[in-house]
């Protein structure tokens, strides 16, 4: 695991060692535990990932009820102005994309597949940003966690379809050794400078290949294995 400290916040970026889910699928809860423990965190809170484009705004005490919150709301980003509370996805090949608002002190943490990402999820975590705190974009900085990336992220001929009415994705296929790969990384972060976030504000320091680097939980690699890395954020 990696912990970037920063003096307004700290990121942790888990890997494989993260025994976040059983391997029977079920949720770990000791490791929730023992994560807000560790981080010396007030709350911890995950969402029920479903690969779409929504998310929670988390602006006041009273949404925090309790300690851990886990997975009872559906959604694929959380955004939050509240201080020492752990905002968490988990990913084995998804983009995990980290915001931090240094003026109005807001971090937010995004998870991004395929799915999410040509349906315009980086779009709307600015939307919510500029509603609840009134960000700005040409303010915001960005942290790439491991994702699956273009060396081994292998798609079919027929998998483009996906992307037929996708602006931004004029270059991120590769066609390498006759079969084509997505470059994820790179289409969030063409939607990114679109939006108006300063190309040397996004950090591609901890976007190491989940597939090639086996430091990592896989989902395409591992044939299915439900294991997962949790990327948490939270203000100091
Ligand atoms: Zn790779």
């Amino acid at each position: 695991m990696i912990l970037h400290n920063d003096p307004s916040y700290k990121i942790y970026f888990g890997d494989s060692k993260d025994d976040c889910v059983k391997s029977d699928g079920q949720i770990n809860k000791e490791y929730f535990e023992k994560k807000l423990q560790d981080l010396k965190l007030d709350n911890l809170i995950f969402l029920k990932q479903i690969h779409s484009n929504k998310g929670i705004c988390i602006d006041s005490p009273s949404l925090l009820n309790k300690k851990l919150i886990l997975f009872e709301q559906e959604g694929d980003f959380i955004i939050t102005n509240q201080r020492n509370v752990g905002i968490g996805i988990l990913t084995a090949d998804c983009l995990p994309v980290v915001f931090y608002d240094p003026v109005n002190h807001v971090v937010g943490v995004v998870h991004v597949g395929w799915k999410g990402a040509v349906t315009n999820i980086i779009s709307n975590v600015i939307k919510k940003l500029k509603k609840c705190f009134n960000t700005d974009t040409s303010k915001i900085k960005i942290y790439f966690g491991p994702s699956a990336r273009v060396c081994c992220y292998q798609i079919s001929n027929e998998f483009i379809k996906n992307f037929d009415n996708c602006s931004f994705c004029e270059d991120i296929f590769l066609k390498k050794d006759g079969s084509l790969h997505l470059d994820l990384p790179k289409l969030v972060k063409n939607q990114l400078l679109d939006l108006g976030v300063p190309k040397g504000e996004i950090n591609f320091d901890y976007n190491s290949c989940t597939i090639c680097d086996l430091r990592f939980h896989s989902y395409r690699r591992s044939n299915q294995d439900p294991g997962r890395q949790a990327t948490i954020v939270a203000l100091k």
